[in-house]
């Protein structure tokens, strides 16, 4: 929606006084705004639905619904509305609570024909700041989906159709390959190897999407995907000599989350141990469970990251330039943050130069609570449409 200057805005007014009303509407109607005013909760919210108002003047103390629930089911609906409370008890409490819920301003009565008047202009103003704002958002989620369709279809296709045509060459069928150009096609075929890991790496992080991934959550319980993870990166552990030990508790860990990017997250965090690590070093997994908390510390022994480069680590494609450090893209660990994050976790990061570095993967404990409510939710969102 467009706010067009010229537009009439519209007001909604909900109060049981009716001379509230009526004044209201009068003097906002002589602003030339179109104004609709209810006298309870109910009918304001069904009067909400159809009008779809810019502003609400909604009283905090009403029979049958309060203001604060007019407020939460509004907000509830549409985070760009913008509520003004009218109270005839403003206290400290009801205001905070207010806030805290969303409205933007209170109105405390009795208020003058100008205070109206100037909260109104103020509040409209926080509407188009609102809209403005959605549309940035809009436009910016745009950009990136743009960016990632031109990363795939135009960098990623022609560079997998090289490789193709540096593996043909290789191969020798389109004519006699000398050594020396055995030797030229090997490196463009490693250094194509790499620029496509990278693409494909920032794809990835490009393509996890928060709403998708919670929509998938389930109870996951840790201790196998530790296991799976071993698994799968035991044989680059074997290359450097690196010996992988793992410290339980007592517990079975388990969490609300998505199985596979669990594992993902600990799959990245033991490859670095074992890239980032010394010939014949280890790397140490341990579970710790603090203030409904599961933490998995993942210790290495290998170069450390100096200090001050620690809260760096994360962004995208940061890397450490180190002399000697094993190559990678820099995403590795803006994907973990990432995922953790969604699962409303984190990742902490403690090291010492030459010494070793410890990564630590915080993560709620199962919440029964948290789960069935989330199961509730998304059942009556299939009922209702
Ligand atoms: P990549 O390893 O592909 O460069 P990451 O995002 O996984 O990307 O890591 C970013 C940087 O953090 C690395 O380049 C490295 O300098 C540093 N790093 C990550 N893990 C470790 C580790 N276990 N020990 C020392 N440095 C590390």
């Amino acid at each position: 929606m467009i706010f067009m200057e010229k537009e009439k805005q519209k007001i909604l007014v909900i109060d049981d006084e009716e001379v509230i009303c009526d004044a209201c509407s009068q003097i906002l109607k002589q602003e030339g705004h179109n104004v609709q005013i209810a006298q309870d909760g109910d009918a304001g919210l069904e009067c909400y639905s159809t009008f779809h108002p810019d502003v609400i003047f909604v009283d905090l103390k009403m029979p049958g619904i309060s203001g604060l629930e007019v407020l939460e089911k509004i907000r509830a609906q549409d985070k760009n509305v913008v509520v003004v409370i009218i109270t005839g008890y403003a206290t400290i409490d009801s205001a905070v609570e207010s806030m805290q819920k969303g409205a933007f301003d209170f109105l405390p009565k009795p208020f003058s024909q100008e205070e109206l008047i100037i909260l109104t202009r103020r509040a409209l103003q926080r509407k188009r700041e609102n809209l403005e704002c959605q549309r940035l958002i809009q436009e910016k989620e745009h950009m990136r989906q743009n960016f990632i369709s031109l990363v795939s279809h135009e960098l990623r296709t022609p560079m997998v159709a090289v490789m193709q045509y540096v593996e043909l060459l290789l191969s020798g069928v389109p004519g006699e390959v000398t050594e020396r150009q055995s030797e030229i096609y090997g490196r463009m075929k490693i250094r194509l190897n790499e620029l496509l890991k990278l693409i494909d790496r920032w794809l990835r992080l490009s393509r996890i999407e928060e709403l998708k991934i919670k929509e998938g959550f389930s109870k996951v319980s840790l201790r196998p995907l530790v296991d799976e993870a071993i698994d799968m990166i035991k044989s680059q552990a074997r290359d450097k000599d690196i010996t992988i030990a793992v410290e339980h508790i007592a517990d079975d860990c388990v969490v609300t989350g998505d199985r596979d990017m669990i594992k993902e997250v600990f799959m990245n965090l033991l490859t670095n141990g074992i890239k980032y690590n010394r010939t014949g070093g280890t790397v140490k997994i341990r579970e710790r469970e603090q203030d409904g908390y599961y933490i998995f510390d993942f210790s290495d022994s290998g170069i450390g990251i100096p200090r001050s480069e620690i809260e760096k680590l994360g962004k995208e494609f940061y890397r450490i330039h180190t002399e000697g450090a094993a190559a990678g893209s820099g995403l590795g660990l803006a994907i973990v943050k990432k995922i953790l994050d969604i699962h409303g976790g984190r990742l902490e990061i403690q090291s010492q130069k030459q010494k070793g570095s410890t990564f630590s993967v915080v993560l709620p404990e199962y919440d029964k609570e948290v789960q069935d409510q989330g199961e509730k939710d998304e059942k009556n969102e299939n009922t209702d449409h």
